[in-house]
């Protein structure tokens, strides 16, 4: 039995990832669970998968889910001390970064010196940090195995191809539910608009990242780290219906690609069980007797400008990949919060990454001194 620790098992990637335990009895045992705020779900959660340790934020959520959970075995533990424990807990060989946020940098870190294989949902660890995992990666001899349908799908792509060079990644993205919109008529985007994604479900920082073109950016940071290629190499493509999850091309011009339906519990499945694959249960099937057509385009990066700061960002390296996504959030949050309008995240991006003072190969200290450097600048 595959022993997984969870960490934000109450969000979207979180529970689909208790999903994919629950269709395999036998096969997985959760050791730890850890979350933010919902204690009600993580108490069911608890109860139904027994973890020896659960971990919440905040120390009197703790409180009262210890008095709940009278006479359950389970440790429960708060704070970033508990997020850590949970994450390093010795009988877990897997740990899901299912955390949103740059909260699941250190958690991730540790867990990777702890010697854990870690399932990668977390964007932000690599986002920020990438320059600091993938060395630790090497070094512990862990595996990094991603999570992201696009980052996966890149990942089987490069299933046996070790030794050949990439020529180019090619990324793929919906577009998100505004796509072929002119800035003009997205001004006026509410919260609920941009939380309607075409094709995936997910948690609402995401889909309104998917939705800004944000969410590409961090994958093509993402990719950047994962794959070892430069910028120049990562290629986002407009593929509306999500069908190809990405695509590499080699050297000899051959492009392979991963194909599926939009269903994030394959790409969580094949993580927790590479370099097998097991029967996807309750997963829809492609048919290609009904798809007719796969439709590719640019991205438009004028009316989304959010590709085009990313790889600015990226480029310029450092700290400023920490301050683009900061901002981001803080922009999230304060679009789904109705305090600022839907372009308004654009800008907050580009006077963060143009103000913060750059580090060049920051530690972990200087990406979150970063970040309180960009809440401090609009505040
Ligand atoms: P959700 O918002 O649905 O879930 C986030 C999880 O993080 C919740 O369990 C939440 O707990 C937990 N959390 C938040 N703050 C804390 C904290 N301080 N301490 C402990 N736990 C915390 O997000 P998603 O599942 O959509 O995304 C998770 C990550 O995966 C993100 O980085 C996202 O970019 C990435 N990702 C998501 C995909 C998707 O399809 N959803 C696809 C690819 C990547 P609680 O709810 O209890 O507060």
């Amino acid at each position: 039995m595959k022993k997984i620790a969870v960490l934000g098992s109450t969000g979207s990637i979180g529970t689909q990832t208790l999903e994919v335990v629950s269709a395999y009895p036998g096969r997985f045992e959760i050791v730890s669970l850890s979350a933010g705020k919902n204690i009600d779900l993580l108490e069911k959660q608890i109860r139904i998968f027994r973890p020896k340790v659960a971990a919440v934020w905040d120390e009197k959520d703790a409180e009262k889910l210890k008095d709940r959970l009278t006479g359950v075995d389970v440790t429960i533990l708060s704070g970033m001390d508990g997020l850590i424990e949970a994450a390093c807990i010795p009988e877990a060989e897997i740990v899901v970064t299912a955390i949103v946020g740059m909260i699941g940098i250190r958690p991730t870190i540790a867990a990777i010196k702890a010697k854990k294989d870690i399932a990668l949902a977390n964007k932000e660890t690599l986002v920020c940090a990438g320059h600091i995992i993938i060395p630790l990666v090497k070094q512990m001899g862990v595996k990094l195995l991603p999570v992201d349908s696009e980052h996966s799908a890149i990942f089987q792509c490069l299933n046996g191809e070790k030794e050949n060079r990439i020529h180019k990644i090619l990324l793929t993205a919906s577009g998100g539910p505004f796509r072929g919109r002119k800035k003009e008529e997205l001004k006026d985007i509410k919260p609920e608009d941009a939380l309607k994604h075409p094709n995936w479900s997910m948690g609402a920082k995401i889909t309104i990242d998917s939705s800004t073109m944000v969410n590409k950016g961090l994958e093509v940071m993402e990719a950047k780290w994962l794959f070892g290629v430069d910028y120049d190499r990562v290629q986002v493509v407009i593929q509306p219906k999500s069908i190809i999850h990405s695509m590499v091309e080699f050297e000899d011009g051959a492009v392979i690609a991963q194909l599926g339906t939009p269903d994030m519990k394959l790409p969580i499945q094949y993580a927790l069980t590479w370099p097998e694959r097991m029967e996807i249960k309750g997963g829809g099937r492609l048919d290609f007797a009904e798809l007719t057509s796969i439709a590719f385009e640019k991205p438009d990066m004028v009316n989304f400008p959010a590709l085009a700061l990313a790889y600015e960002a990226g480029k310029r390296g450092g700290n400023i990949p920490t301050a683009f996504n900061a901002a981001n959030e803080i922009a999230v949050a304060e679009f789904l919060g109705g305090k600022i309008g839907y372009l308004d995240i654009y800008e907050k991006i580009s006077l963060a990454c143009e103000k913060i003072d750059f580090v060049k190969d920051p530690d972990v200290d200087e990406i979150l001194y970063t970040q309180e450097a960009v809440c401090r600048l609009f505040d």
